[in-house]
């Protein structure tokens, strides 16, 4: 904007003198586009647990190889920390508030305009594979659009073989049929239990009492227990398994990609619905209570052979609302300008920073939420939080307590690990990031919360997953 700004002053200047057109700014570049989109998003994946994010060596070779082929987004963060009402974001362009899909028990409004809505609108073959319950169609609604196919199960591999298999003999062979596949894999959400091979990928000699059963690791969070480093770096180790257990299956899907000959032409989308507290605050490990970094930091890859460069990491802080319109500039998809108002993407176009033709116009903030009730709103120095009624989320195990102050704020930079409240330190600094929370909250326009129809095998499905929603 900055830019457009000043050119546009230079302009009102220059007018006064008779060679004004002459520094009229050049028409954008045309920037390649893709044909096809295969969209991968993993439950769970905290960004910094990937070797490309600052993980560890080996955790995941095949997404650091897709990252090495195309542009890695390094600050790229969730709305909250619920599978559904982050993936309604990501399809949607749109935060929680304004979806109503504030947690995994409420269900999309139909009258939505989804990414796969708008391709298969466009013509596109709009298919998708998913595990995780939360994803069944018919409750969530998040299969809107998905006119081509939508399959839910919960087995990884079995998802990854069928998606081979398309990806082998029918994404792309149709002529003129463009194509939108959109996986998504479960792991590593708990529970904690990647195949034999990946339990003990990273941690083979551990002799120690902990385990990743879900009874342990609930445990660890209900009595607040004391871990000791040998302990933690087990869990940890186990729980890198599951992400190399994952980048395994991405790797298998690229690889057959790359055989079908489809790399140039495809459009390939990596990202998480969120991310995970490891022992990080008030012992937990998981995500649905937390509003920190360790739980909104996902990461952001976006690869197409030979159009987008390769090898390139961009750092400004971005959000999921951001990737639906920058997939739809890639695919040269226009939004009509008979749309909706209350169904525009709210995100922006990441399309500059993919090709290095500029800087992204948007706000240098993220925010986060917890039900409508506390909210958390970052820049590249601080973090904050706003939590004005006290509200405590409850979540499985429903005894464990995870306490949120009034207010909080980080110094992200001192404390990337957001450990040291120092609101009372700085008022100045919490002032000003309540005012930007305010300003953004005041620009929401709050859609209406539909519940799912859903049978008490689906409640008990979901306590089993610990998502229950609510809190006091
Ligand atoms: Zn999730």
């Amino acid at each position: 904007m900055r830019v457009r700004v000043l050119l546009a002053s230079s302009c009102v200047l220059a007018s006064l003198l008779p060679a004004c057109s002459k520094d009229e700014p050049a028409a954008a570049p045309k920037l390649p586009t893709a044909k096809h989109l295969l969209l991968i998003t993993v439950d769970t994946l905290r960004a910094d647990r990937l070797h490309c994010y600052g993980g560890r060596e080996g955790a995941s070779p095949a997404i650091d190889k897709l990252a090495a082929e195309g542009i890695r987004f390094a600050d790229c963060h969730a709305p909250m920390g619920m599978t559904l009402a982050c993936l309604t974001t990501l399809m949607t362009s749109k935060y929680p508030d304004e979806t109503a899909v504030t947690n995994n028990t409420l269900k999309l409004d139909p009258g939505e305009n989804t990414l796969a809505e708008r391709l298969t609108a466009a013509g596109f073959r709009s298919r998708g594979f998913v595990t995780n319950g939360v994803l069944a169609h018919n409750r969530s609604g998040i299969d809107q659009g998905f006119t081509g196919g939508y399959e839910p199960n919960d087995n990884e591999s079995y998802i990854a073989t069928k998606v081979r298999g398309i990806l082998e003999n029918d994404f792309g062979k149709v002529p003129n049929q463009r194509e939108f596949m959109w996986v998504h894999f479960m792991n590593p959400h708990q529970p904690y239990d990647p195949p034999p091979k990946y339990m003990k990928l990273f941690d083979p000699n551990y002799e120690g009492k902990i385990d990743t059963k879900p009874e342990t690791i609930d445990g660890i969070f209900v009595n607040k227990t004391k871990l000791a480093q040998r302990d933690l770096d087990h869990i940890l180790a186990v729980w890198d398994g599951q992400v190399r257990f994952v980048s395994d299956l991405v790797g298998s899907l690229m690889d057959t990609l790359a055989k079908a000959g489809l790399d140039k032409d495809t459009l390939v989308v990596f990202t998480a619905d969120h991310g995970e507290d490891l022992y990080d605050h008030n012992a937990y490990f998981y995500h649905a209570n937390s509003l920190y970094r360790s739980v909104t930091h996902v990461p952001l890859i976006l690869r197409q052979t030979g159009a987008i460069p390769a090898g390139t990491t961009n750092d400004d802080l971005i959000e999921l609302v951001d990737v639906m319109p920058t997939i739809l500039a890639r695919l040269d998809i226009a939004i009509s300008p008979d749309e909706n108002p209350g169904t525009l993407p709210r995100g922006t176009d990441l399309s500059p920073a993919v090709f290095g033709t500029g800087r992204v116009d948007r706000l240098p903030f993220a925010f986060s939420q917890l039900e409508s009730e506390a909210y958390g709103v970052r820049n590249k120095n601080w973090f904050y939080v706003d939590n004005p009624n006290d509200y405590m989320p409850v979540s499985v195990p429903k005894e464990g307590k995870y306490p949120i102050a009034r207010r909080e704020l980080y110094d992200c930079k001192a404390d990337p690990r957001e450990q040291t409240n120092i609101v009372t330190q700085r008022e100045d600094v919490a002032k000003n990031m309540l005012e930007q929370l305010n300003r953004w909250k005041a620009g929401l326009k709050k859609g209406t919360k539909l519940a799912q129809t859903m049978t008490q095998q689906d409640i008990e499905d979901l306590e089993k997953l610990g998502y229950v929603g609510g809190g006091k």
